[in-house]
């Protein structure tokens, strides 16, 4: 017999089953036209799944639509140079993703078939693809009986099986996700449930009048705690310097912190250096949120490596977004 504290009571289970054909109603009425969901081949969605991830859907889409008509199919992100790849995602951030699809792609096409394996297990061996990706490839793009369970579904399945105003712990939610999973249309099933967590079981206000599963939703009136998936950013100071003399800059590929592997990037430095700053920005990186102060120099850093570039080649080359956006505010590049 299980105990309470690994599976929620049957009754919960069973009044979340009752509400699953509403959900499923409901996301074909209200689900986003995203591109990748019109012939969702096993390329095209491991190629959104690896842009959506950390990445707002409004963002991912003119990449995903350019990608596509770049990169059509694996054969030709594997023969692909990875400057070409980095360049086409410059701009969406989280740069080991674009490295981990490329050697998917590599990996792929030495596959017997040339093609990703159906199973969640035999996808997990494969470069850069976790639990969630695997569970969303092989349901969406395979019609697999396996869950997609992100941060979405978790704070959906969360609040419709809170009980006495608190939530079940996130490996519960893990195993009644995975028993819910319908062996038809496996899918449509994971992506209504992710849907609902982006369009209306939102983390701070949900819309639950708009639900359609407010009927059986304990939390419809009485929101459980927080489900904290993440912690807060921890904050870290940089300072970033732009050398510029004669029209030209000078990049490095090195970070002190090792962050941003082939890319090239303005010289960081970790002390704040002498002189006057020019302006300061923020961004996020992994679990940092990074306050950077900028200063305009005529020399690179001492012993640093790396080359003046004009223009044209700072153009070319890809650079992090803040990186970009420092030399986009200054009119260079
Ligand atoms: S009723 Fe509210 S809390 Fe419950 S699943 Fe719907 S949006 Fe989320």
């Amino acid at each position: 017999m299980r105990s309470q504290a690994t599976s929620p009571s049957l009754p919960i289970e069973s009044k979340i089953r009752l509400g699953l054909p509403k959900l499923y109603a409901w996301y074909r009425n209200n689900r986003r036209p995203l591109p990748w969901r019109t012939h969702p081949t096993p390329y095209r969605t491991a190629v959104a799944e690896f842009m959506c991830q950390q990445t707002r859907i409004a963002t991912v889409i003119p990449y995903y639509l350019r990608w596509m008509r770049t990169f059509p199919d694996w054969s030709r992100l594997a023969r692909a140079p990875f400057a070409r790849i980095l360049r086409a995602w410059e701009g969406l951030g989280y740069y080991r993703r674009a490295r981990f699809l490329h050697s998917l792609a590599q990996a792929v096409i030495r596959l017997p078939g040339k093609e990703l394996p159906a199973d969640p297990g035999a996808l997990q061996k494969l470069p850069g693809i976790g639990d969630y990706t695997a569970g969303a490839i092989a349901s969406i793009a395979f019609g697999k009986t396996a869950p997609a369970f992100d941060g979405n579904v978790a704070r959906v399945l969360g609040r419709l099986a809170a009980h006495s105003g608190r939530t079940l712990p996130l490996a519960t939610l893990r195993s009644l996700a995975g028993r819910l999973v319908p062996s038809r249309h496996p899918g449509l099933h994971n992506q209504a449930l992710m849907e609902l967590g982006a369009l209306v079981c939102l983390p701070k206000n949900p819309r639950c009048p708009a639900c359609p599963l407010r009927n059986t939703c304990p939390s419809a009136k009485n929101l459980p705690s927080t489900l904290r998936l993440k912690p807060s950013p921890t904050l870290q100071r940089e300072f970033i310097l732009l050398p510029k003399r004669k029209g030209k800059i000078w990049l490095t590929q090195h970070h002190p912190q090792a962050r941003w592997r082939g890319l090239h990037l303005l010289p960081t430095i970790m002390r704040p250096p002498a002189g006057s700053p020019h302006t300061e920005i923020r961004y996020p990186f992994t679990r940092y949120l990074v306050r950077a102060t900028v200063f305009i120099t005529r020399n690179p850093p001492a012993k640093a490596s790396g080359r003046w570039m004009s223009s044209a080649e700072v153009r070319r080359v890809t650079l992090p977004a803040p990186h970009r956006k420092i030399l986009d505010s200054l009119g260079i590049g």
